[in-house]
């Protein structure tokens, strides 16, 4: 028997001071339960913060348990929600890297410097668990029972890796065979019930909802305000190595927009303490076969529509953003930029950045291949610092990398690709190939 959805309040939990607000109409909802959207018109919800006037940056990360300072979401306590220790999950998140390479500098046409910042060094080897150490945290702190979400890839791995750290019981909802092959591997061996639904992604999803409204089933999906306060910490970790000084531009993937709405408070946020004196500009980069945000942005924002989505980037295939509206405020408050890239750029710049040794996901590169068209159209100046953020791990999506290094995507070889080779086992041969690699 599944237990009710519980009706608030919940005497005794220990998150009753936990508020949240509606980004369109204002209005105050409180964050004891799973919360979804805006009880009264259905727009998306922001946790609201009670922020010092300043934040020290040498204080940070001081003064808190050891299991805790030792994460790079929770370190940035002061800037996130209030939850108690005894509920926080983690795994010691975050902490990734920030390479800079002139290679990729030149490849985006920069005389300035481009970085990555890259997310695929999370334990489950995406972003998605920034996101998830605060939503399963939240989750444990209300008592939920059971956690779940519909996804096709680095969510549904994140959540059931959390929830098996909480001993939460995890739900993911997929549709039917349409799950990258490492992400199911991982999301079945982190122990979570996985359900294959008969039909599309959206009607998985509103299955999902429907049992959540009856039951006390805690739905961690993309539009949970408290995934989104632990993304915000992959820009306060990238400033905290940049020793506070703002790069010109932070170029990031578009697909359901939740990092791009995070970035943008995470941003005001710094600055409202005091840890920056200015904003960057955010640069969104969405595939051109899932691209309804740039389409929005470039008609002014007066009118927005939905598209089928088709992308080799399967991370941002997304033709109904979920989090648009949080989007449109971070590009306003950055004055961002936002443009489109093929699918043969995007995979063009993954080679590029993969070629480095450093290596992301077909649509992590998106940023690269984003910031190589803005500079070339001007829009970026040559001499601008710019950061790309990676979103996942060269492992995902692993047969689109094979697929382009062995010319089956089109038939032709693309720039940088690496086909291997098959010889006789005779040394003469191999000694052909060896110097056709020195010399070749
Ligand atoms: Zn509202």
């Amino acid at each position: 028997m599944i237990p009710a959805a519980p009706t608030r309040p919940v005497a005794g939990r220990p998150v009753a001071d936990l508020r949240l607000h509606c980004m369109d109409c204002g209005t105050a909802v409180a964050g004891d339960t799973a919360v979804g959207v805006c009880p009264a018109c259905g727009g998306l919800l922001d946790v609201t913060l009670d922020l010092p006037d300043r934040i020290d940056p040498a204080a940070i990360g001081q003064g808190l348990p050891a299991a805790i300072a030792r994460s790079g979401v929770w370190r940035y306590r002061d800037l996130l929600p209030a939850l108690p220790d005894a509920a926080i999950v983690s795994r010691q998140e975050g902490n990734t890297p920030l390479y800079w390479d002139d290679r990729l500098s030149a490849y985006a046409g920069l005389t300035g410097a481009f970085g990555v910042k890259h997310e695929g060094h999370n334990p489950t080897a995406s972003f998605k668990d920034r996101g998830m150490t605060v939503g399963v945290s939240h989750a444990r702190a209300t008592g939920a029972s059971i956690v779940a979400c519909a996804s096709t890839g680095n969510t549904s791995a994140s959540l059931a890796s959390y929830a098996a750290a909480a001993g939460i019981p995890a739900l993911v909802i997929i549709p039917e065979g349409k799950i990258s092959g490492g992400k199911l591997a991982q999301t079945i061996a982190y122990g979570a019930k996985v359900v294959q639904v008969e039909g599309d992604f959206d009607l998985a999803l509103t299955l999902l909802r429907e049992l959540t409204t009856k039951h006390d089933v805690y739905l961690c999906n993309s539009v949970n305000p408290f995934r989104l306060e632990g993304q915000k910490t992959i820009v306060f970790e990238l400033m905290e190595q940049l020793g506070w000084r703002v790069p010109d531009v932070i170029a990031l993937p578009g697909g359901n927009l939740g990092n791009t709405g995070a970035f943008g408070k995470a941003l005001g946020e710094l600055l409202r303490v005091g840890l920056i004196d200015r904003l960057p500009q955010l640069a969104i980069i969405q595939a051109v076969g899932a691209s309804p945000f740039a389409a929005y942005h470039a008609g002014g924002w007066t009118a927005y529509a939905p598209m089928a989505a088709e992308t080799i980037a399967t991370a941002i295939k997304i033709g109904d953003p979920a989090s648009t509206p949080r989007a449109r405020r971070s590009v306003e408050l950055t004055r961002g930029l936002v443009t489109t890239v093929t699918d043969d750029e995007i995979m063009d710049a993954k080679a590029a950045i993969d070629r480095t040794g450093i290596g992301c996901e077909p649509a992590s590169a998106a940023s690269l291949a984003g910031t190589r068209r803005l500079v070339a159209e001007g829009h970026i100046t040559a001499d601008a610092t710019v950061v790309g953020i990676l979103t996942g791990h060269v492992l995902k999506d692993a047969d689109a990398v094979v697929a382009y290094h062995l010319g089956d995507l089109d038939g032709a070889a693309r720039p940088g690709s690496n086909r291997p080779v098959r010889i006789a086992a005779d040394l003469a041969a191999l000694e052909r190939v060896v110097d056709d690699a020195l010399h070749g």
